[in-house]
């Protein structure tokens, strides 16, 4: 689950994470009201989406008067914010931050990630802090150093301190880069973090060490530790598509193919999107409908499915294990009808009651191409949206 920047600033904060002081908006009014609360000649308007690379795209902006703030925030609330992680139709604006200017003297990078090759969280800074990371980690990777932090111990305060010295801290610097290291170590590891980046870390003129961005990622599965977390998540964020499975307790996840997938098992269903790559096709989606899926819930999987407009057939594969083959038949049949199914339909079923099943399938009356076994079913698939998509139809 990902939060916004000025929601992952007030969870560091509480453990001593030194930010700019900021408030978050929903409009011009509260934005003005903001930043004349906080006082002094200089703000910055950010735009609140879950994506970065927002300064680059017109998303971070500096305002030298009230009236700047008032335009600034006013252009852009609601604008279309594109940034090379939104993809090209962008992601609209709904909530701002307000933060006070900060005199930016040098700015560096810190991240954390969990590794799951060395089982460990680590840690990663850069003196070449800003806008372009992803450049200096494609470019000049040796200027990218990384910690894997012990989870006995948590980060030390010499692995700290060393890392600040590397990455050209100025010494008298170090204890408190090491000390915010530390407490950065500490929030990823209480919160259950995935992900954890201060990018810039910005060394100030008046030579303070402040974390002007943050961006933290958690992990979904330990989100029932942590209900305030959870309570942060912001839905207009997310892929409206997912936010609906996930009410149905459906995982779906979508991708950029033609073939929608309904698949019992998380197993099954990447094995399924593999077998369809290898016969030359690309999967429409990730979806998995779980160990008990009813008649309701093979019928909202359905819909979701064919909400996408690129969506040229479709692959059910259902290994009926727990889930008996005729009542998930049943549920193909039912769904197949409710939704008026206008897209070629290949079903691959395997298990209990495999033939009830398919007599249930070949009496429906639907066309539906039944498929022996796996290869089988992805070779009809992938055939089948091809002749869709080129308007040459079998049915
Ligand atoms: P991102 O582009 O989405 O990562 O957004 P950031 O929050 O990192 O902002 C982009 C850039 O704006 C930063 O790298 C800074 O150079 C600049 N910036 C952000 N806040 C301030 C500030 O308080 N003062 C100044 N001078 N620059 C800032
Ligand atoms: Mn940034």
């Amino acid at each position: 689950m990902k939060i916004h920047e000025y929601q992952a600033k007030e969870i560091l904060r509480s453990f001593g994470v030194i930010t700019p002081q900021g408030m978050a908006c929903f409009n011009a009014d509260e934005a003005v009201a903001a930043a004349e609360k906080m006082g002094g000649d200089t703000w910055v308007v950010k735009a609140q989406i879950y994506a970065g690379g927002r300064g680059k795209g017109g998303g971070v902006k500096i305002a030298r008067s009230l009236e700047d703030v008032r335009q600034l925030a006013g252009a852009m609330l609601n604008m279309r914010l594109i940034t090379h992680q939104t993809g090209p139709e962008g992601q609209p604006v709904h909530r701002l931050f307000i933060e006070e200017g900060v005199p930016i003297g040098k700015e560096y990078y810190v991240g954390m990630v969990v590794d799951r090759r060395q089982q460990r969280v680590c840690l990663m800074a850069s003196s070449e802090g800003g806008m372009d990371i992803e450049q200096v980690a494609a470019a000049t990777p040796e200027k990218i150093h990384k910690i894997y932090i012990n989870p006995m111990t948590g980060l030390q305060a010499d692995e700290a301190q060393d890392m600040a010295q590397k990455i050209g801290i100025p010494e008298f610097c170090w204890p408190q880069v090491a000390a915010l290291m530390q407490a950065l170590y500490q929030a990823f590891d209480a919160t259950d973090a995935s992900l954890l980046e201060i990018n810039p870390l910005a060394l100030t003129t008046s030579n303070q060490v402040i974390a002007l961005d943050a961006k933290m990622n958690f992990d979904d599965n330990a989100l029932f530790r942590h209900p305030e977390i959870t309570a942060l998540r912001d839905l207009d964020e997310e892929d409206p598509v997912e936010v609906e499975a996930s009410k149905h307790d459906l995982s779906y996840i979508a991708l950029d193919g033609n073939i929608g997938c309904l698949v019992n098992g998380a197993g099954l269903a990447m094995a399924t999107m593999d077998i369809i790559k290898l016969y030359g096709g690309n999967p429409a989606n990730f979806l998995d409908v779980g160990g008990g899926a009813t008649t309701e819930k093979v019928t909202e999987a359905f819909k979701l499915m064919l909400r996408n407009p690129k969506l040229q057939a479709i692959l059910v594969n259902i290994f009926g294990g727990i889930m008996k083959c005729d009542v998930i038949a049943q549920g193909v049949v039912t769904a197949a009808r409710e939704v008026k199914l206008a897209v070629p339909l290949v079903v691959r079923l395997e298990g209990t009651n495999v033939d009830i099943g398919k007599q249930i399938l070949a009496d429906s009356g639907l066309t539906i191409i039944s498929a022996d076994n796996m290869a089988d079913a992805a070779m009809k698939v992938v055939t089948a949206a091809r002749a869709h998509s080129t308007g040459v139809t079998n049915h």
